[in-house]
Order: structure tokens, then C-alpha cells, then sequence
């Protein structure tokens, strides 16, 4: 573990497994930063669709990119993310940046500019981070490496009752095809493919309750945390 002092939580996995939602029951138990690294990407696919950026206009992509600010801002319930001071986090999760985000994120420079930010985040605090490249390229010495999975059907019938319930109309087959898309774009890409690290620890949680998953992630927690205490 180097010189680092802090404790870091890499969880990586397919689209609409649960990651976000495990991510933040766990932080709130274990009183560690959570950081959805998926909202950063969404955050960039909102700017660039505002501003027509065209994603094989390199130029354009990157300076772009030197125009975006993204925050993590707590209130009083939950953490809200901002894109250069405007709270958008009800926006990037529409239908509409999901249609787009694997595309976006799948740019080199995007890749860059995000990895960064998050190393930076992550750099001295406890933190707890989810997406699809951070125990591989984000924190590869991260202290415990989580990879979730379920079965496809599942995660979709997740998925279209969370955005459903939001009001949003996208039918069941739609939401079914933009998961399948996106696991492809990510799996597939040249940079930091999204596939599970050699040491993670592998979650299928089709047939868990969150509170089972959050068990499961505390013992390994506590384990490693045993096991880092010996060494010291
Ligand atoms: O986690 P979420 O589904 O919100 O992520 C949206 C998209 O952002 C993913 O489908 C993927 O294309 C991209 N992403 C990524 N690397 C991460 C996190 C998300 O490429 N670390």
C-alpha cells in the first residue's frame, strides 16, 4: 500500500447493477466520501450535447473539457453533483444522457480528464468509488476491489422501475437495449475497458437484498482491514 494512509473501496461492474446504491449504503456505515464516478461522465455528456460538441472533433472535445467544473456538493439528504455550479443531478440521469454517455466516455481525453479529478479525490480521504475502470485504472492498488454483477433481466427490471417511478416514459424493451448497448461500448473500448480486476472480489447480486450486499461488503471490509492492521 505505498505511502498512502487512506482506506479506498473500488466498485466496478456492468450497467444498473446496484453499485451506486450499495456504494452509498456502505460509505454511510463506514463514514467514508462517496464519489459516483458514472455521474462525472454524465456530467460531460450533458455539456457536450448542450454545446453540439462533436465527438470526433478532437479540438473541440478538449476544449471543452478545459470549460467543465464538476462538484460534488452535500445538502442536508443527499450529495448533489454540479456542472460549473448548476445542480444537474436530476438531468444526467434521463434516458437521453444514458443513450449518449458510452459514446462520450469512451474519448481518450474525456478519459483523461476524468481519471484525474477522481485519483485527486481520492488522493488523501477514505473514499468509496464506483464506475467501470476503478480498480483497474482509477486505484489499481485500491485496498479492496469489488466487481458486481446480476443477471441482465434483472438489472433491467431495475432499472425501469427507477426511472418509472421518476415519471420518465421509456418502455421496458428501451431500457433493455440502452443497458445492453452501453455494457457493449464500455466492454469493448480501447480505453480502460470496463472488465474486472485480477484481485476483485466478484458480487452477483440477482438474487441479494441490499442489506445482504452491504454484509457481504463489510466482511470483506473488515477482513482486509485485519489484514492491513498485521502488516502495519
Ligand atoms: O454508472 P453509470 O451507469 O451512471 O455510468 C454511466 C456511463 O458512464 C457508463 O455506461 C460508462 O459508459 C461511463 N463510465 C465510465 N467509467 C466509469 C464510470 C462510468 O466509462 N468509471
Amino acid at each position: 500500500m505505498g505511502t498512502r494512509h487512506n482506506f479506498i473501496i473500488a466498485i466496478d461492474g456492468f450497467s444498473s447493477c446496484g453499485k451506486s446504491t450499495l456504494a452509498k449504503a456502505l460509505a454511510k456505515k463506514l463514514k467514508f466520501a462517496f464519489i459516483d464516478s458514472g455521474a462525472m461522465y454524465r456530467a460531460v455528456t450533458l455539456y457536450f450535447l448542450r454545446h453540439n460538441i462533436e465527438l470526433n472533433n478532437q479540438e473541440a472535445v478538449e476544449s471543452a473539457l478545459q470549460n467543465i467544473h464538476i462538484d460534488f456538493v452535500p445538502n442536508a439528504v443527499r450529495t448533489e453533483i454540479h456542472l460549473n455550479d448548476e445542480d444537474v443531478s436530476e438531468e444526467i440521469r434521463q434516458m437521453y444522457i444514458s443513450d449518449k454517455v458510452s459514446e462520450v466516455s469512451a474519448l481518450k481525453a474525456v478519459r483523461k480528464a476524468m481519471v484525474a479529478q477522481q485519483q485527486k479525490l481520492g488522493s488523501r480521504r477514505n473514499i468509496i468509488m464506483d464506475g467501470r475502470d476503478i480498480g483497474t485504472t482509477v486505484f489499481p492498488d485500491a485496498d479492496l476491489k469489488i466487481f458486481m454483477t446480476a443477471d441482465p433481466k434483472v438489472r433491467a427490471a431495475r432499472r425501469y422501475l427507477e426511472l418509472t417511478e421518476k415519471g420518465e416514459d421509456v418502455t421496458l424493451d428501451e431500457v433493455v437495449e440502452n443497458l445492453a448497448n452501453r455494457d457493449h461500448i464500455d466492454s469493448t473500448r480501447a480505453e480502460s475497458p470496463l472488465r474486472q480486476a485480477e484481485d476483485a472480489i466478484v458480487l452477483d447480486n440477482s438474487n441479494m437484498t441490499p442489506q445482504q450486499q452491504l454484509q457481504f461488503v463489510e466482511q470483506e471490509y473488515v477482513k482486509v482491514k485485519a489484514l492491513r492492521a498485521a502488516q502495519d
